[in-house]
């Protein structure tokens, strides 16, 4: 039997009960879910069924990620809000296609785990299947997994497995939508030119999801914990000296200016650590931030496209500042200017939450 699969939460537990269920048959997973975006969250939700289906014994076929196929099938639909129109086209489209699959292995059943998802109508997903058999001859096997406490078992199965609970349907659009009635900032959507692995990040979660199953393989005990934090995202900064000049600068994680401007003269200087006179701002110059990290960056674009990462800025912040959690825009420049400056910052803190892991 293929058994289509959205996520590790749907999979691991309907997979589970598939193996008690039909103890005769051969199950094979089969991940094909174009409609995830961003290709970091899909690869993400990948790592996670992988490690399910391993647990389980269950060979997995990774599908074609064809994001631009996909498109082309919601187009139109894009302001459909959440179990509208958008989302009946979406799980057909993986539904069919995962069908057409067992019928190329030569499979005489298929089933998907979209059928413990609340946000689909079983009765719509037994018609296509239905349909696909009578056409086809691939059995669709309806599971109701949902209901008798199924709901409840599954949230057990996915707190003990410490499987990845993504906290979005998938889409861009959907996600989308939910951002904008939670008033949230859509930070997946982040993809810095620093190249920064940001904090709360899909990047960060992929790098902890695969320490996790590399403890895993040596046998080591973890625990993953989730943790409150402030967050931060920089949009964009821009240093003008004079009245046109732009000077290369880079601002330190954390750099925040409430009103996002602004102007004024550096005042005087301790420790090499130049002060503003406006808005608690420091300058320091890329030989201090050399010198501190012991590195040999030759040019602020080249720290601009290549910084080392987010903890390492927080220390340089603590050893200026005096405390990690201080805001205060600290600014890298070549040299330290002696005329008037503009400086923009556009930049987000925001609560948030990420997960952490730790070894037992
Ligand atoms: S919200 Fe979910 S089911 Fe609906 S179109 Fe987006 S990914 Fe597919």
């Amino acid at each position: 039997m293929l058994v289509h699969i959205c996520c590790s939460v749907d999979s691991h537990f309907f997979l589970e009960k598939l193996q008690k269920d039909f103890p005769q048959e051969k199950l094979t997973g089969f991940f094909y879910d174009p409609n995830i975006h961003p290709y970091s969250e899909y690869k993400l939700r990948l790592l996670d069924v992988e490690r399910s289906c391993k647990k389980l014994g269950i060979e997995l076929i990774e599908g074609e990620y064809d994001y631009e196929s996909w498109l082309k099938a919601v187009r139109g639909l894009e302001k459909e809000p959440e179990k509208g129109a958008r989302c009946e086209v979406c799980f057909d489209k993986r539904f069919l296609t995962s069908a057409q699959k067992a019928l190329e292995l030569g499979e005489d059943k298929i089933t998907t785990t979209l059928l413990v998802s609340p946000l689909k109508s079983q009765e719509q997903l037994k018609h296509v299947g239905d349909d696909f058999h009578a056409k086809h001859g691939v059995e669709f096997i309806a599971v109701d997994y949902r209901s008798g406490g199924g709901t409840q078992d599954q949230s057990r199965v996915t707190k003990e497995e410490q499987l990845y609970r993504q906290d979005y349907c998938g889409c861009i659009y959907g996600l989308t939508m939910q951002r904008e009635q939670q008033e949230r900032l859509m930070d997946e959507m982040f993809s810095p030119i620093s190249g920064q692995t940001l904090p709360a990040s899909i990047e960060e979660r992929l790098q902890l999801y695969t320490s996790r199953n590399e403890l895993e393989d040596e046998g080591k005990a973890y625990r993953i914990v989730r943790q409150k934090f402030l967050n931060y995202r920089q949009f964009n900064v821009k240093l003008i000296s004079g009245k046109k000049e732009i000077v290369d600068a880079h601002a330190l994680s954390y750099s925040t200016l409430p009103r996002k401007r602004a102007q004024g003269r550096i005042e005087f200087a301790i420790e090499d650590v130049h002060y503003f006179n406006r808005e608690e701002i420091k300058f320091i110059t890329l030989q201090y931030f050399n010198d501190f990290f012991n590195t040999q960056y030759q040019s602020v674009r080249e720290l601009i496209f290549n910084p080392p990462d987010v903890k390492k800025e927080l220390q340089l912040r603590e050893h200026i500042c005096g405390f990690s959690y201080d805001l205060s825009p600290i600014i890298v420049v070549q040299h330290i200017p002696d005329t008037k400056l503009t400086l923009h910052i556009d930049a987000k803190l925001y609560e948030d939450t990420r997960e952490k892991l730790i070894v037992l």
